[in-house]
């Protein structure tokens, strides 16, 4: 079975349900889900600065497409602590967890974090690519500051998931130097093999891996390689046994990242690797390269079950 630890398929499932669908999951998805044998993932929270309507109705609007989904369809538990989990798991049900990409869109202030937890995040990521009042992203300069230092804290004491992929370096080494538990990168390469600021850099998985955490393997191709000949299955395997390599098979999980948010029809994805049900191919490509199946029964969902495990309350 497969979990992915990151997917943005509320930002699709919110336009379904705008446009008045009833069991949009059921009609659009489930089959990829089945095909692909996934039995969880992160459902992130994501404004879009690009987008006119306001970040905060964004949220909001999201927040209403998982309550439609939990409502109308069925299909999905959402886990809220370590026994919906076990329940899941023992009933065989597919399952998601509630994420938060970046606190954009929210009140800039603490609280923010009790108020998402009880809306039923569970994961949370300081800021998406820009800075904001908690931390920098990747396409900006500096570090955490005092509040995102105490929203560390506060997040971690809270048994939620803290998530690092969108963070830039100074970020990055902040929440590492301040965690006193396992850190998530959920959806984030490797940058010896493609020098992106989105991918991690040697150190830094070797860091996230000492916390006991788990790095999400991407499969955005730009997150990749560097030269489109290379954004492939075979390299996107590359980054997986790099991970491995370097920081033990133990911190290597999906984070695949599929597009569900861009629809316009040159929309940047892996043809190999954009739905579920290629899942497969890749699977198959890393047993060539040498995984066992204990291995890959890690990687496809055992670390990030660990880590829920020990994190969620
Ligand atoms: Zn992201």
């Amino acid at each position: 079975m497969i979990f992915d630890g990151h997917s943005d398929i509320l930002t699709a499932l919110t336009r379904f349900v705008q446009k008045g669908e009833k069991q949009p999951f059921t009609d659009h998805y489930l089959q990829a889900f089945v095909q692909g044998q996934v039995e969880g993932a992160i459902f992130v929270l994501w404004a879009d600065p690009a987008q006119k309507l306001p970040l905060t109705e964004q949220i909001a609007q999201q927040l209403q497409a998982l309550h439609h989904l939990q409502k109308e369809e069925h299909v999905l538990q959402l886990i809220l602590g370590q026994k919906d989990l076990e329940l899941a798991m023992a009933q065989g049900n597919r399952y998601c967890l509630l994420g938060a990409e970046g606190l954009d869109g929210y009140p800039q202030e603490e609280a923010t974090i009790d108020w998402l937890y009880q809306q039923g995040v569970r994961h949370v990521g300081l800021t998406w690519n820009y800075a904001n009042q908690f931390a920098a992203g990747v396409l900006d300069y500096g570090g955490l500051t005092a509040l995102g230092k105490r929203a560390v804290k506060r997040i971690q004491q809270s048994a939620m998931l803290l998530d690092i992929s969108h963070l830039n370096d100074a970020s990055t080494a902040d929440v590492l130097r301040l965690a006193q538990g396992p850190i998530l990168a959920s959806h984030s390469n490797c940058r010896r093999l493609c020098r992106h600021p989105r991918n991690l850099t040697d150190d830094q998985i070797k860091a996230v891996a000492a916390t006991g955490g788990v790095v999400g393997i991407n499969s955005y191709p730009l997150f990749i390689a560097e030269t489109k000949q290379q954004q492939n299955l075979h390299h996107l395997a590359d980054h997986i046994v790099h991970m491995a390599d370097l920081a033990g098979v133990e911190a290597v999980g999906f984070g695949f990242d599929f597009n569900y948010w861009d629809t316009a029809a040159d929309a940047v994805i892996l043809p190999d690797l954009h739905q579920y049900s290629q899942i497969p191919r890749l699977l198959e490509l890393l047993k060539q390269r040498g995984f066992h199946d204990s291995e890959l029964q890690q990687i496809c969902h055992g670390n990030f079950l660990r880590l829920l495990r020990e994190v969620l309350a």
